[in-house]
């Protein structure tokens, strides 16, 4: 490991009773809260030392938000975001990838311009999309892009 601080987890506030869950980056499966079992909206960090735990090797398909802090358009579109997460709790995870900080996340995958936005299925990236896009645009395009990568998600276990 590189001397990079690494996220060893985010907090979720579960929307069906409320508490306060420790959710971790670096996990597969889905992640649930330890009270009631609901599923979590699953929002992580990732950067350069990250990414491939975090995303690559995620066996839930995996948004992931390239975006700066002074980033007009990347601020814009992070409460989409996080909506999107909100509403595809166990189905989709949400990795926010800082450019200033994970260069290396950037290069590895020729990102110019952010906010970028990039899908990951089965450990590769499947769909991008760049700049800030409109909510609802921006959610066509993500069930369009699940349906294409052959991930809906819970789909399966809904029956
Ligand atoms: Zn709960």
């Amino acid at each position: 490991m590189t001397s990079t601080q690494r996220a060893a987890a985010a907090v979720a506030t579960c929307p069906s009773c409320g508490t306060r869950n420790r959710v971790p980056v670096a996990r597969r499966g889905r992640v649930r809260c330890a009270s009631c079992h609901a599923f979590l909206p699953w929002i992580v960090d990732a950067d350069d030392a990250t990414f491939d735990d975090a995303v690559v090797h995620s066996s839930l398909p995996v948004l992931v938000d390239v975006w700066a802090p002074w980033c007009g358009p990347c601020r814009a579109i992070a409460p989409v975001v996080e909506q999107l997460a909100r509403e595809r709790a166990g189905e989709l995870k949400v990795a926010k990838v800082n450019a200033d900080v994970s260069p290396q996340v950037s290069a590895r995958h020729g990102v110019t311009g952010i906010p970028t936005l990039l899908l990951y299925a089965n450990g590769a990236e499947a769909a991008r999309t760049v700049g800030a896009v409109p909510a609802p645009q921006l959610r066509s395009w993500l069930d369009a892009s699940l349906a294409a990568a052959g991930s809906t998600g819970a789909a399966a276990d809904a029956r």
